[in-house]
């Protein structure tokens, strides 16, 4: 299959590589559909961040369609539209039953390959998703693909940030960082009635006081 990899700081090759397969009784795989960028890549990128294995397939932000299944998953089917988390989790260790999936024991992250241990990424034709059935999880049919993808990572840690602030209704918050996950936070922030809302950036600056909700949407979008 065509891939994209991790060639060195500030290279990326499309490149082909091995078409991933079932490893595991829980695995599926998944036809990536749509795959997005992180910051998380960008810190391997400009080398901000090491250890990454030259060849690894990058990015852990997708949605697509399961074309193939372990055995022993039982709660989803082949031909189903999935977004996945950028981690992987089992579902059943302390951590997960706390609700701490991004903590879980058996957790790894897609597209982080070290000393040839790891999982490859997403940003590829297809992709090899462990524990699959606590992993990947079905998009309302309401949500477009393009939706879907931000379940991922992009909002869903944009809103558990803006919902660890505690934020009170007619409340003031400040984001510092105003790349697309502090536009989600903005937006987490606006949903639970965050009136004011500062979006703090080092190259880029917006300060708006915000009154209402819909022109704060706009002023964020
Ligand atoms: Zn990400
Ligand atoms: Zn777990």
């Amino acid at each position: 299959m065509k891939a994209l990899v991790f060639d060195g700081i500030e290279r990326i090759a499309h490149t082909t590589v091995a078409d991933p397969e079932i490893c595991h009784p829980l695995d599926a795989i998944v036809k990536v559909k749509l795959c997005a960028i992180c910051g998380s890549d960008l810190h391997v990128y400009h080398g901000r961040e090491s250890g990454l294995d030259h060849g690894t397939v990058m990015g852990h932000e997708f949605m697509g369609e399961i074309i193939e299944l372990g055995k022993d998953v039982n709660n989803l089917s082949i031909g189903d539209r999935v977004v996945s988390a950028f981690s992987t989790s089992c579902g059943h260790c302390y951590f997960c039953r706390e609700g701490l999936t991004s903590r879980c024991q058996a957790s790894q992250v897609f597209g982080w390959v070290q000393h040839g241990q790891g999982l490859q990424g997403a940003q590829a034709e297809y992709v090899r998703v462990p524990n699959a059935q606590h992993t990947l999880m079905k998009p309302a049919q309401a949500l477009s693909d393009e939706q879907s993808l931000m379940l991922g990572d992009i909002l869903s840690t944009g809103y558990h940030a803006a919902k660890s602030a505690a934020i009170k209704p007619g409340g003031t918050c400040a984001i510092v960082g105003c790349g697309p996950v502090g536009m989600m936070a903005a937006v987490g922030a606006l949903e639970q009635g965050a009136e004011s809302v500062f979006i703090i950036d080092s190259s880029y600056a917006v300060t708006n006081n915000l009154s209402c909700s819909n022109d704060a949407r706009r002023a964020v979008m």
